[in-house]
């Protein structure tokens, strides 16, 4: 909050006109990184530097690794990894892994692009999330869900000696980027490697997601992935099977 008017309490704010908390969110605002700045940084540095590194990316989904993957196949030599245990039903899994292969597939990447994949194992989610089945989506449930894949995500990007880690979630605006890449840092940290931070939504990702989705006619789903989750859509658009709520 440093320098607001907003803080002084019965003043107008000079931005905005307004008064009270919402100043306060305002000064809050002024203050939150800008992720994909940061990673906009690494990768002129890394360009300067000639270097094309290794990345280890965990994709959700194909729409949402449409746009991430055009994006940083121009400066990595990306593996992406599809470790999705929140994802139910089995059937959805297999379509949501399908759909990525035939993207990854189709499109023309800068560089290499490769794909990996993990088995089906739900049982780690529900047991992680135990007792939050009834959070909202973006709550606390939703937090271990992100931790649970980045987790993983980091740890073989250690094993397996990539430069970088990251994950495509910051894509959705239905996502807290600044969780995810607080949990992306953290996992960093835990495993000694590199973090890539990204919020892929700024610079109108999200919507070239949808250009991208339609191009290559993606399957997008109308939920996030868990059960818990395909249980909240509301009965009139249960059948819409194109919506974007699901990303
Ligand atoms: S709503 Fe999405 S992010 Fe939240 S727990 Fe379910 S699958 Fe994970």
């Amino acid at each position: 909050m440093i320098g607001c008017w907003c803080r002084q309490p019965g003043k107008t704010c000079p931005f905005r006109g307004c008064k009270g908390n919402k100043n306060i969110i305002f000064a809050a605002e002024m203050n939150r990184r800008n992720y994909q700045s940061e990673m906009d940084r690494l990768i002129d540095e890394l360009q300067q530097a000639g270097r094309v590194p290794t990345l280890l990316l965990h994709v959700c989904c194909a729409p949402c690794s449409s746009y991430c993957l055009e994006y940083l196949s121009r400066y990595f030599e990306t593996t992406v990894l599809f470790y999705n245990p929140n994802i139910s039903p089995l059937a959805e899994y297999q379509k949501r892994m399908d759909e990525l292969k035939r993207f990854v597939g189709e499109y023309p990447f800068i560089h290499p692009v490769k794909v990996i994949t993990s088995d089906y194992t739900p049982s780690v989610f529900y047991e992680s999330v135990k007792g939050l089945e009834n959070e909202p989506e973006r709550g606390r449930r939703c937090h271990i869900c992100y931790r649970i894949r980045l987790e993983e995500t980091a740890r073989l990007a250690a094993e397996n000696h990539f430069d970088y880690f990251a994950t495509t979630l910051t894509l959705s605006p239905l996502k807290d980027a600044d969780k995810l890449n607080e949990i992306g840092q953290e996992m960093g940290k835990k495993y000694r490697t590199a973090y890539l931070p990204s919020d892929f939504k700024k610079k109108e990702g999200y919507k070239r997601s949808i250009v991208l989705s339609a191009q290559y006619k993606l399957y997008r789903q109308n939920y996030c992935g868990c059960v818990f989750s395909k249980k909240a859509i509301p009965e009139s658009s249960a059948d819409q099977a194109s919506q974007a709520s699901g990303i």
